[in-house]
């Protein structure tokens, strides 16, 4: 049996309502899907005004913006993340400060960030890692007595909730991923949530190549120039069409891969103890959305055998992120290795195991039985 890391699920309606896009003539930005989209997630999260973007990469790009981030200006984000996460404030000339991980949830450690804080700090960007959310109350806390805007990645967490209150809801602003590795997809896509009306109408010129072509249509003005930077980075309403086929059954979705998530739990869990082998750590104050499937090994030498083992039976594990402090990038600006110890050592352990919404209880099955034939 061949088992792919992931495969994207389609819900089944997604032509449908691309044909119905189609046939309603509006296919570019901001049509009848689009506003589906943005209704639907608005009312889920309880967010003020939420826009859909062509990714998670361009929302976090908008964010920068938005804050007006300037160069000198200094960004803590974790080592412990996808690259866009920090490359969108860099666009901007500002520097990242590179925050380690907590080694239970491998989320950005709330207790380090006061030491990294300066007079040059914008921003903390906190990334909800597999969808379990960071300490808010406390970054929150920090990021409030300093005047420091927060910023949530929350490319893996859309409807996980941190002591009740949805992922995505707690920053200034906070970005989706609708990539098709994530949750919900449209191939490629994204969103901005923003929580502070404030930052509503510049974001809709700044999604339209800076000008105020939104007040236009809602008739505020009487025709549309240029007024702001800003860039395009809004998605067909084609796009948007495939992600609200998808956003419309997510109590579906959901359901699906909390199954696989906890049958991979408690099928493994005897294993792992045995061998020294970690699983996911969720706090109880934490609600889920189940984005992912983790082991920690017990050394990058057992992750290598496992991820091997695996490979020679037609399983495909990966294992991710390389520590951003001390890639190329992140050396060039001032970071070095020791600098986030945890994240380092993590790094070389973590192995994420198959994980799609589609997958049937045979391929699992399968996974897991070669898994338990890994003795270390
Ligand atoms: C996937 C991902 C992104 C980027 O998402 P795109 O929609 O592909 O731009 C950013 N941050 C994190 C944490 C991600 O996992």
């Amino acid at each position: 049996m061949n088992i792919p890391f992931n495969k994207p699920y389609m819900v089944g309606s997604e032509l449908g309502y691309i044909a119905a896009a189609i046939s309603d003539g509006h296919v570019s930005g901001d049509g009848g899907y689009t506003k589906k989209c943005h209704s639907l997630l608005a009312e889920e999260l309880s967010a003020p005004r939420v826009l859909l973007t062509t990714s998670c990469t361009h929302a976090l790009e908008m964010a920068a913006l938005l804050l007006d981030i300037q160069p000198g200006d200094e960004v803590i984000v974790p080592s412990f993340t996808f690259v866009s996460t920090v490359n969108a404030f860099v666009l901007r000339g500002a520097r990242p400060v590179f925050c380690d991980i907590r080694p239970d949830t491998l989320n950005m450690d709330e207790a380090r960030l006061e030491t990294l804080i300066t007079g040059r700090t914008r921003a903390i960007v906190p990334v909800h890692y597999a969808g379990v959310g960071c300490e808010m109350d406390s970054i929150l806390a920090i990021a409030e007595s300093k005047g420091i805007a927060v910023v949530e990645d929350n490319a893996h967490g859309l409807f996980g909730r941190y002591r009740g209150k949805p992922l995505g809801t707690f920053g200034c602003l906070a970005t989706q991923s609708f990539h098709e590795t994530k949750n919900f997809h449209c191939g490629e896509g994204g969103a901005l949530i923003i929580n502070d009306e404030r930052f509503i109408e510049r974001a809709e010129i700044i999604r339209e190549k800076g000008t105020d072509r939104s007040r236009f249509f809602r008739g505020l003005v009487d025709k549309y120039t240029w007024v702001d930077i800003g860039s395009s980075y809004l998605p067909s309403d084609i796009l948007a069409a495939f992600l609200y086929a998808q956003l419309e059954v997510r109590e579906r979705i959901q359901g699906m891969r909390r199954k696989i998530w906890e049958r991979y739990s408690t099928c493994l869990e005897d294993w792992a103890c045995a061998l020294g082998i970690r699983l996911p750590v969720v706090p109880t104050h934490c609600d889920q959305p189940y984005h992912m499937f983790y082991l920690l090994m017990p050394s990058l030498a057992v992750r290598q055998a496992l991820m091997a083992h695996l490979k020679a039976r037609g399983i495909l594990a990966v294992f991710h992120y390389l520590p951003l402090h001390i890639s190329e990038m992140g050396r060039r600006s001032g970071s070095a290795a020791g600098d986030c110890p945890v994240t380092e050592d993590i790094s070389d352990r973590l192995l994420r195991l198959p994980f799609y919404t589609g997958m049937s209880e045979q391929e699992q099955e399968y996974v897991i039985r070669c898994i338990l034939d890994f003795k270390g």
